[in-house]
């Protein structure tokens, strides 16, 4: 920026501009792609831009008398420029008043146009113009536009004079407009204001300046406000310039219209112009919709001239901007005027088709395209989504705990929904929260949806590691289970009764909805491929079964950072020796049963050893309190008994002994490990044999990662790798090979991440196990935020959810106190993170900074974590 001290406005106008993109801060996006534009030698009509710091001094309803004396001296450059003068009754300049936010938000405010006409100056300009009907369709616009935008009238009430003007002409179309009939309806229009008691003024400086302060109110209101926060602009970034620029007329009677472009390069190379075009027309008649525009192929026939100009300068401007961009254009008389230019709009799809297609052109290299795409954008291309033209009915909002979108009947029923689906149906599982029980029915239903739960709770770890839909803790539906109804205020639905189920939003519709399959691309791939040679991080994914082992590896894991080894033990016959375990009294007979489970691990180890080949592989032990393992009550606990030949009071009794006030804080995890090590036996012996078998087989060695969950002290995690450690000398000594293991620990409590020094000299490896580490740091259970985080969030008491974004201020300095001193100890220590956080791309610009050595996530944020890492590492460098 050349001026100083700060100038309250900069001109812009045809190569000659001493503001930019640079400048977007003072002048927002509009006013600075404009000027640079101009600066192309474009053909931008000149104008002045009021910095948002002074539209900012507006926003009170009064125009400082600094900002007047600033505003008349731009005006009579302008008017030097155009060799026109504004409010001259022979030939007056005209002017548009437009917003220039600093961000892009497109269609919230509207533009005020032909600024400067009266009942005298309009006579002028048709003069000058030679064009009458011209002149009064420019006045009776401004009426309009200034009607709606500056007093607050209904813009509608205005179309609906026009309908009623051409009912008494008896014309079918506003093209039939002519002659007189503009002068008419102006007159009209100036009635309608002033028949409520308002004015039109005649003083141009007013409409100018009433123009100018209208939005710069608009921009303040609350309900500006609201939108912007809902759009997730934060007020102390957010900004209005105001552009004031010369008008063009698009309405002139021949070669002259008004319309949008972008220009597509096809796969051999050629460019073609791509858009709308209106015909004598001014803008807001397209955003009224009152004519159906003409494709750009007939504009490029008509007027050929105006055509190549539009191509060339969206060429030159691409070049530029190094980018694909949108202009807004008018010509008047067959001479084209560029009065917007900003990046193209895109799907998530599109952006990375023009990502790779912008570094094929050598415009931009692979960080800067990697740097320009969201990573959660490609959520959309790696699931399935509603269709966003679908007409849609929103019954309820959760979380958005897992991405995609599914529709189902709605079931309450675990078995029912098992059984239905397993028939064929297409289920939603509707639950006031999911047991790890219900995995079995997770795993063949369309979606779940809860009305308790965070988006850490289980149905959501669990739906987002299966890639399945989930809506968690829409609180404001009821469900009775006995009656098998979901209520809301309003509605009823019964089991049977179709929903949609939005995962990305968090929203629940009425019915069937239309859905959108992902779509994954060799664009996809090829910016992948660029993350991967940038990133520094490794990106591991969380995944139990072979299926979601397959994703992950599919979507470019580098091995698994996370098997939750719970997972494994819920299905078939596993539950039921898992049971008897619990069940059995002696040391002996927990023995017997956990023998029974270990040949079915051990299979499911070798899976995965095999699907991930030379990565690592880390399997935590058992992590949850026994009581998830038995059912609740009532019906089902008397088939469980039943099954496993005990009376159902027995069971009863046991259920009754399991449970806790405060399972996430109580008997699980090492704590279970240290009462019962015969179950970390169990395990290390299934992923020991797993891992000789897989080497005899084929010669390559697993590397096998052994996690100790909810570690507190250096002591607990001694313990059960000393246990570890002989089941591993056993199995060497039986199978006669030299097993490659590490033994590590999740850091997940405070106490753990206080004493890393010390910890560390027990450990291999450290994983931050960030879902309870923000549970405990913070003291709130991860299953219940969900009901009252909003409100922190909203009322900005939290600048993010915790559960979602690390909090790097709390939870944040208790990692980077582990890693310090977990390092200083044992500086070859390896530090992951396999908590929810591991995906989030917010946060993983965190795990950069600290410097650890892999991310872990679900399978299906998998590619989203690479994009992120490697950004992190970009924007790092
Ligand atoms: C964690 O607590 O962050 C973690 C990964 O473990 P889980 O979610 O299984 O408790
Ligand atoms: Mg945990």
């Amino acid at each position: 920026m050349s001026n100083s001290p700060p100038a309250m406005l900069y001109h812009f106008g045809p190569a000659h501009n001493a503001c930019g993109l640079a400048d977007s801060q003072a002048i927002g996006l509009r006013a600075a792609f404009l000027a640079e534009f101009a600066n192309l030698n474009a053909n931008v009509p000149p104008g002045f831009v009021l910095t948002v710091d002074t539209s900012n001094q507006l926003s009170k309803g009064k125009l400082p008398v600094e900002v007047a004396m600033a505003i008349g001296a731009a005006l009579a450059k302008l008017a030097e420029d155009a060799g026109q003068k504004f409010g001259d009754a022979n030939n007056p300049l005209i002017l548009s008043v437009r917003p220039s936010p600093r961000h892009a938000i497109s269609g919230t405010m509207e533009a005020i146009l032909n600024i400067g006409l009266n009942d005298q100056t309009v006579e002028g300009f048709a003069r000058h113009a030679s064009d009458p009907s011209l002149a009064f369709d420019c006045y009776r616009r401004l009426v309009q536009n200034y009607a709606h935008v500056v007093l607050g009238d209904d813009a509608a009430v205005f179309d609906d004079l026009i309908g009623l003007y051409l009912g008494e002409r008896g014309y079918a179309s506003i093209e039939e407009l002519k002659g007189s009939d503009a002068r008419d309806l102006m007159q009209r229009f100036q009635a309608q204001v002033e028949s409520h008691g308002e004015v039109f003024p005649q003083d141009v400086m007013q409409q100018l300046t009433s123009a100018i302060i209208a939005l710069a109110r608009t921009w303040s209101a609350p309900r500006a406000k609201t939108n912007r926060k809902i759009i997730g602009i934060a007020e102390d970034d957010a900004g209005l310039a105001i552009v004031v620029q010369v008008m063009r007329f698009g309405n002139r009677a021949e070669k002259s219209g008004a319309g949008v472009a972008t220009l597509h390069t096809n796969a051999s190379g050629d460019t073609k112009l791509a858009g709308n075009w209106w015909s004598q027309t001014q803008g807001p008649d397209r955003l009224t919709a009152i004519r159906p525009p003409v494709l750009l192929d007939q504009f490029a026939i008509d007027l050929p001239d105006a055509a190549n100009d539009l191509v060339a300068a969206l060429e030159a401007s691409k070049a530029h901007f190094r980018d694909f961009m949108e202009v807004e254009f008018t010509v008047e008389q067959g001479k084209l005027s560029l009065l917007d230019v900003k990046p193209q709009s895109r799907s998530p799809a599109l952006a990375l088709a023009m990502a790779v297609a912008l570094v094929e052109q050598e415009l931009i290299d692979e960080g800067e395209a990697l740097l320009r795409i969201d990573p959660l954008s490609l959520g959309p291309v790696l699931h399935t989504t509603v269709d966003p033209t679908a007409k849609k009915e929103v019954i309820a909002a959760g979380l958005p705990a897992s991405p995609g979108a599914a529709t189902g009947a709605i079931i309450f029923d675990t078995e029912d929904a098992r059984r239905r689906a397993a028939a064929g149906e297409r289920i939603i599982l509707v639950r006031s929260e999911t047991l790890p029980e219900d995995i079995r029915a997770l795993s063949v239903v369309e979606g779940i949806l809860t009305t308790r739960g965070g988006t850490t709770s289980h149905a959501a770890v669990i739906a987002r590691g299966m890639g399945k839909p989930c809506v968690a803790g829409a609180g404001s539906l009821r469900i009775d289970a006995i009656e098998e109804t979901l209520t809301a205020p309003g509605f009823t639905l019964k089991k049977g009764d179709l929903i949609t189920i939005d995962g990305s939003s968090g929203q629940v519709l009425m019915g069937e909805v239309s859905i959108l399959k992902p779509s994954l691309s060799g664009d996809l791939v090829r910016v992948l491929s660029w993350a991967d040679k940038i990133r520094r991080m490794k990106v591991r994914a969380n995944a139990e079964t072979p299926q979601e082992a397959r994703i992950a590896k599919d979507f470019g894991a580098e091995g698994i950072g996370l098997c939750r080894t719970e997972h494994m033990f819920f299905d078939g016959d596993r539950i039921v020796a898992m049971r008897e375990m619990i069940l059995a009294d002696r040391e002996r007979d927990r023995r017997a049963a956990l023998a029974k489970i270990l040949p079915m691990l051990k299979k499911d180890f070798i899976t995965l050893f095999e699907i991930m080949a030379q990565f690592p592989v880390t399997l935590r032990l058992l992590d949850p309190p026994l009581h998830e393992f038995l059912p609740e009550g009532g019906q089902e606990l008397e088939a469980v008994a039943q099954s496993l030949g005990v009376p159902a009071a027995t069971l009863r009794k046991r259920v009754v002994e399991l449970q806790e006030q405060n399972p996430m804080l109580g008997h699980r995890g090492v704590r279970l490990l240290l009462t019962y090590p015969e179950i970390t036996d169990m395990q290390a012996r299934a992923i020991f044999e797993a891992a000789a078998e897989v080497f005899k087989a084929n010669g390559k060695m697993p590397v096998a990662e052994i996690m100790v969950p909810l570690v507190a002290s250096r002591a607990e995690l001694e313990l059960v790798k000393s246990r570890i450690v002989a089941v591993a000398t056993d199995v060497e000594a039986e199978t006669g090979v030299k097993l490659v293991y590490h033994v590590g620990t999740m850091i997940e409590l405070p106490r753990a991440a206080l004493k890393a020094a010390d910890i560390a000299q027990a450990a291999d490896f450290f994983s931050f196990g960030t879902n309870d580490l923000t549970q405990t740091t913070f003291g709130i259970s991860r299953d219940d935020s969900g009901r009252f985080i909003g409100e922190y969030t909203t009322r900005g008491i939290l600048a993010h959810d915790p559960f979602v974004t690390i909090d790097r201020e709390g939870v944040g300095e208790l990692i980077r106190f582990a890693i310090s001193n977990g390092r200083e100890m044992k500086p070859d220590l390896a530090l992951g993170i396999c908590g929810e956080h591991g995906g989030d791309p917010d946060s993983i610009a965190f795990w950069e900074e600290l410097g650890l050595d892999y991310v872990s996530c679900s399978p299906f944020r998998v590619p989203i974590a690479r994009l992120a890492a490697a950004q992190a590492t970009l924007r790092k460098a």
